[in-house]
């Protein structure tokens, strides 16, 4: 399974550690009808803006309970989420939504939507 670690703070699945919470994560293309060519173009699809209480309940549906509490007791423990990834201009995209990286970093410190995320991990495909 791809490992994630994740330095987005300003997200409700955010654990310290630099651990994702959620129970899967949607990587996608930044804009709707244009293939993803750097970095920048990518997104974090399921960030949510940690900006009050009914933020953490409006995404607790997609919650990895178990290991958020493992992962709050243990900060070694490994906390990351499965991927669903459309961005099938990156080598390591595969049929199925899936992602073959061994592990993959989302960056974006501070981050206020979706947009301000990034897979770091992208990397364009020869033929994109
Ligand atoms: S930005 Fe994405 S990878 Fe990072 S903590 Fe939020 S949901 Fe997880
Ligand atoms: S490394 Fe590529 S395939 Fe994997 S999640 Fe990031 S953009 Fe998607």
């Amino acid at each position: 399974m791809t490992t994630v670690k994740c330095i987005v703070n300003t997200c409700t699945h955010y654990l310290y550690g630099d651990r994702c919470s959620a129970g899967n994560i949607d990587i996608m293309h930044e804009e709707e009808t244009a293939m993803s060519q750097v970095v920048e173009q990518t997104m974090c699809k399921s960030f949510t803006h940690a900006r009050n209480v009914f933020s953490y309940l409006g995404s607790a549906d997609n919650m990895n309970v178990a290991g958020t509490i493992a992962g709050l007791v243990n900060p070694e423990y490994l906390v990351s989420p499965s991927i669903s990834c459309t961005v099938s201009s990156c080598e390591y995209w595969a049929e199925g939504a899936r992602c073959v990286a061994e592990a993959i970093e989302v960056n974006g410190l501070h981050s206020d939507e979706c947009q301000d995320t990034n897979c770091k991990t992208f990397s364009r495909r020869a033929n994109a």
